[in-house]
């Protein structure tokens, strides 16, 4: 066994998953020195994720593969709905029965709330096809030596707060067998939460180990079997769940979807201490009895299993370690917030490790990654726990217990078919248990309106805006911490976001065009930050118009205010109005916002200065 000194990245990131790959591909696009490191060989074959909500496409397309992301996506007509089943066919009632359908995740009556949010769509990719994008990309970008996968870390140290200049990592070549240091200022702990947190002594709150999921990804053909073309999911309520679902089936795909889907995702419920659960004929049967062909032809190409957990870090820094992603906190399928908070992580902590590392911020700005990030994670975790139980709402109102026999299971479901008073009852509301889960398939909220209370920003005092259903009702709104709300401009005849005009580095201010050139003086006048500023200037006369108006309407401030806002796209401050005290506010909330200590030694740098 040998051990020698490899390299030196800035950062190293451990794990190649969707938060890994991200991150390497947002530091590499920002000119950061990156080592991935990927225990197995290849990126993942299981199915797992594939719901990507728009502020992940909006990641994806910063980073150069939304275009791709969309192309594996289905139609837009093949996958905007969920159904619940209490099995899929069957020869006679209660079997093979429909109890109700939503629209999910910007379908149907969301179409137009969900496009007027963002500029980008909501995307469904299986996680099996959308790792490899990531890969591929990351390699372009960082380049294929830096993105070493068969090699697993091992070892860090020190593991602790006094890290001083950085730390060394302990990394296994799988192939060889060969150890090597590499020697980095930063680790990002990518690794889906199978080492750096344990490594490192942090704990994990929150529910574990309630369910053992066993994925059976396989090639089946249902086509005969399904009348619809619209539903992407499809969950499973019949006494085989104990009072909540007895399993999902996913359409995967590729190339045709809907009831042509080649192939499937079938995840069945079982409990933690049932034996049979790693018996592939019982997990199987299980899945034929779940979709009620007891016949049914499966082309098995991986059966898997996973834990229904709820879980979130104690801390998500630790001296120079990032905990990202699933190492962070893993949630419940139910709600698709897993991959979607893993990039989001990664776009939140890249920026600011490129500040650090090119002097733009301190070491202080980091702290913020997790003051900021794992409010989110808690909140997400949470909210995946809670739609998890959306589906026992529908079990209970059809009378299905966990305490019943089957028979008697059945003989509820088969009152809801009666045509009696209590049938009637019954029909209400297990339509009321199934609309009451759009708080999961239309959280529009949840999905875009995630914000910082503190960090790295500089709170306004003003309250959060909330809509009547705080997980539904997106607000679009620029107090700080919020994202940036998205706008349609016109630039030279073309319409372009105002997400465009945000600069990867260094920080933006957005300001009218009757102010631009105060504002200009302020930026030159509070200079001395080392910091980057960039101003761009939108109204009559300027680069960005505003033919619509609607970005006087949703900008917050009047036409002397401005919006200083950071790489991320979030709002780092704003200002109502203009005022002689502007440029002093300006420097020390630049100062604030990047952890510096203000000095009066040189101007802050300038770009396109204000038309
Ligand atoms: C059935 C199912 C459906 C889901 N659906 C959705 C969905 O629709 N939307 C959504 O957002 N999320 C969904 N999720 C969750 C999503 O899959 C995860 O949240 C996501 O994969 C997390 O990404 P990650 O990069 O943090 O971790 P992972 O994808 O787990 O990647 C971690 C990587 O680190 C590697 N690793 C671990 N230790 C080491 C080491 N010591 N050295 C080197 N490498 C190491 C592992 O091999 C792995 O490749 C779903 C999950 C499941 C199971």
């Amino acid at each position: 066994m040998s051990s020698h000194p490899r390299r030196a990245p800035d950062v190293l990131i451990v794990g190649g998953g969707p938060a890994g790959l991200s991150a390497a591909v947002l530091l590499g696009l920002r000119g950061v020195d990156v080592l991935l490191v990927e225990r197995h060989p290849a990126a993942s074959t299981l199915p797992r994720a594939h719901l990507l909500n728009q502020r992940t496409m909006e990641i994806f397309t910063e980073m150069g593969v939304a275009d791709i992301v969309y192309d594996l996506s289905p139609p837009e007509d093949r996958w905007h709905k969920v159904a619940w089943h209490t099995t899929l066919a069957g020869t006679s009632a209660p079997f093979g029965q429909v109890l109700g359908t939503l629209p999910a995740w910007g379908g149907g009556p969301d179409a137009e709330r969900y496009a007027r949010a963002s500029p980008c769509l909501y995307a469904n990719v299986p996680q099996l096809r959308l790792d490899p994008v990531l890969r591929a990309r990351a390699e372009a970008v960082c380049g294929p030596e830096n993105i070493l996968f068969h090699h697993e870390l091992t070892a860090l140290s020190p593991s602790g707060e006094d890290y001083g200049e950085g730390t060394v990592a302990t990394v296994r070549d799988r192939g060889s067998g060969r150890f090597h240091e590499v020697h980095t200022r930063y680790v990002i702990a990518a690794d889906g939460g199978r080492t750096c947190a344990d490594l490192l002594g942090i704990e994990m709150d929150g529910p574990t180990g309630l369910l053992d999921m066993v994925t059976v990804h396989a090639g089946i053909d249902l086509s005969e079997r399904i009348s619809d073309d619209e539903v992407l999911l499809r969950y499973f309520i019949n006494p085989d769940g104990r009072g909540s679902f007895a399993g999902v089936l996913c359409a995967m795909g590729p190339g045709r979807w809907g009831r042509n889907s080649v192939e499937w995702a079938v995840h069945t419920a079982f409990r933690t201490d049932d034996p049979a659960r790693h018996d592939r004929a019982v997990v199987l049967d299980r899945c034929r009895r779940m979709l009620g062909i007891p016949d049914l032809e499966v082309e098995v190409h991986a059966v898997s299993h996973w834990e229904f957990e709820g879980v979130v870090a104690r801390r998500q820094r630790l001296g120079p370690v990032f905990l990202t992603g699933n190492a962070a906190h893993r949630h419940p399928p139910t709600g698709g917030l897993g991959l979607n908070t893993a990039v989001q992580d990664v776009h939140n902590l890249a920026w600011k490790l490129d500040a650090v590392l090119t002097g733009q911020a301190s070491d202080a700005l980091l702290d913020s990654y997790g003051t900021e990030r794992r409010p989110v994670g808690e909140f997400n975790v949470q909210h995946c726990l809670t739609n998890a139980g959306g589906h026992a709402r529908i079990a209970a109102a059809l009378g299905l217990r966990a305490d019943q026999s089957e028979k008697e299971g059945w003989e509820a479901i088969t009152e809801w078919l009666a045509d009696t008073p209590e049938g009637e009852t019954k029909r209400v509301a297990v339509a009321e248990a199934i609309a009451s889960n759009a708080d999961d398939f239309s959280q529009l909220a949840v999905e875009l309106g995630y914000h910082y209370e503190s960090g790295a920003l500089v709170p306004d005092g003003t309250p959060a805006p909330e809509g009547n259903n705080p997980l539904r009702d997106y607000v679009p709104t620029t107090r700080p911490g919020h994202h940036l709300p998205h706008v349609w401009l016109n630039r030279g005849g073309s319409r372009e976001s105002v997400h465009q005009l945000i600069a990867p580095r260094g920080l933006t201010l957005l300001v009218d065009a009757e102010h631009a050139s105060q504002w200009a003086a302020a930026v030159q006048a509070a200079g001395g930050t080392g910091a980057t500023v960039h101003v761009r200037v939108i109204g009559s006369g300027a680069e960005w118009t505003d033919p619509t108006g609607d970005w006087a309407v949703v900008r917050g401030v009047d036409s002397g205010g401005a919006l200083l806002v950071r790489p991320d796209r979030h709002i780092a401050w704003r200002v109502p109005d203009w005022s002689d005290d502007r440029p002093a506010e300006l420097r020390q909330s630049v100062c604030l916002v990047l952890s510096l200590q203000p000095s009066h030694t040189q101007p802050l740098p300038m770009t396109s200065p204000a038309t």
